[in-house]
């Protein structure tokens, strides 16, 4: 069995900024930056197909299982009435089986990313190989392990390069 783990972004990864202006979702965006909380339009937003497809690619050609580190994971928390991100991203077109059976990162208070990374790890009993799928520069900072990050752009999202970049590191 695999032991490859990708740590999941959602905004900049399989949200990029160009997918917020589909005629789906700027309206929503514009809810959301006129004071709309997340937890309302989230699930009604629109992943970019290209992206999604990507993805897969990813998690076909490595199995790898993916582990969410996005911070939807502090909105959509399984309780209080709000809905699992895992169920979230599914009913998005992600496949419930491409998740990690531990499939969300654990956080504390305002832990910074590369925390809750280091949090899942720990509760783990065996060793793991990790990337980071992220569009944020600098999250690994304080890490000896820098070419973890696979880093998109923004306003592309996850595209050919990263998939490249992924198969090439884990040589798949
Ligand atoms: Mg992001």
């Amino acid at each position: 069995m695999s032991n490859r783990v990708l740590f999941l972004d959602l905004d900049g990864v399989i949200l990029p900024g160009r997918a917020l202006h589909t005629a789906h979702n700027a309206p929503l965006v514009e809810a959301f930056r006129q004071g709309t909380p997340l937890a309302e339009v989230g699930e009604q937003l629109q992943f970019a197909p290209d992206c999604l497809e990507h993805l897969r690619r990813i998690v076909e050609r490595s199995n790898c299982k993916l582990v969410v580190i996005s911070t939807w994971r502090k909105t959509f928390f399984g309780g209080d009435k709000r809905r699992c991100i895992i169920d979230v991203l599914v009913d998005k077109g992600l496949s419930r089986d491409w998740f990690h059976e531990h499939p969300v990162a654990p956080y504390k208070m305002t832990s910074a990313k590369v925390h809750e990374i280091l949090f899942w790890l720990d509760g783990q009993s065996e060793d793991v190989d990790w990337l980071l799928l992220d569009d944020d520069v600098g999250v690994l900072n304080g890490l000896s392990e820098p070419a973890r990050h696979v880093q998109t752009d923004f306003e592309q999202g996850l595209s050919d390069r990263e998939v490249e970049q992924i198969v090439t590191y884990w040589r798949c």
